[in-house]
């Protein structure tokens, strides 16, 4: 389960985040649309505590972290850590290691910054390539990937962390157009296999099947929120109409 309350973040001078809430419940997928700038990163890369926001509370199963009274220093590093361990990121391009083989970048996370035992991370990691429709290609090397499998190969790595929630930050934008598809299959899959997901994406129409809620992002504010056939059929909002207009 997530719960952010009072999101706010600036860079220099510039409000990014201006007070964003939203819940979302264990097992559902959360979709940020909205325009260029306006905020959709800074949102995820909050959740992940990549960047600090500078007041709000971000609390994600049983880790909960008011970013206006994170202590300085090392203590207030110590408790974005706990926030970041709680979810796993997907980012635009994999950043696969390349001269490892993929079941090698799989198990990365889990041997080395959590300690478990290799044999398990093994098991563990075929099963998610297999999941993730690479089940044979465990012992090739990035390269000999096209972008949309490494990409799956991508999201396999942030799962063998088994994050709570696991976030996209625009999977698809890197990708030729007639790979997206295959990866956007994964993740509506992750989605009906019960993982809690929060995604930021350009494909509308993926956007409204995998969807349990719509947040739509203006100038860093949520300008409505609903299910994707409400937000993004049927919005009640100006902004969100322009929005649509624009890009459909
Ligand atoms: P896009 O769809 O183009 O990726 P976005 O909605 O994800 O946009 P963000 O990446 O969250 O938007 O950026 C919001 C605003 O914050 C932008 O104006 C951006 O230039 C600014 N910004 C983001 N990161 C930084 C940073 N590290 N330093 C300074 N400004 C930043």
């Amino acid at each position: 389960r997530i719960r952010v309350r009072g999101l706010e973040k600036s860079f220099d001078d510039r409000k990014v985040l201006r007070g964003i809430d939203f819940e979302a419940a264990r097992g559902t997928s959360t979709v940020v649309v909205g325009p260029s700038g306006s905020g959709k990163t800074t949102v995820l890369r909050s959740l992940n505590a990549l960047d600090v926001p500078d007041s709000g509370v971000i609390g994600i199963d049983d880790v909960e972290v008011d970013f206006a009274a994170l202590p300085a220093g090392k203590a207030g590093r110590r408790e974005a850590a706990r926030l970041r361990a709680q979810s796993g990121m997907v980012f635009q391009s994999h950043n696969l290691f390349p001269h490892r083989t993929v079941l090698e970048n799989v198990i990365e996370g889990p041997v080395v910054a959590q300690r478990r035992p290799r044999e398990q991370a093994v098991a563990d990691a075929k099963a998610l390539l297999e999941q993730v429709g690479l089940g044979e290609r465990a012992d090739t090397y990035p390269f000999q990937l096209s972008g949309g499998q490494q990409q799956r190969v991508g999201i396999a790595r942030a799962l063998a962390l088994e994050p709570r929630v696991v976030l996209f930050d625009e999977p698809t934008s890197a990708l030729d157009p007639e790979l997206v598809g295959e990866v956007l299959a994964v993740i509506k899959d992750l989605a009906a296999a019960g993982w809690t997901t929060v995604i930021v994406t350009h494909e509308i129409r993926f956007a409204r099947q995998v969807a349990d809620q719509v947040l739509f992002l203006d100038d860093g504010a949520i300008v409505e929120r609903g299910s994707g056939d409400q937000v993004l059929a049927d919005p009640r909002e100006e902004r969100t109409r322009r929005f649509l207009r624009r890009i459909l």
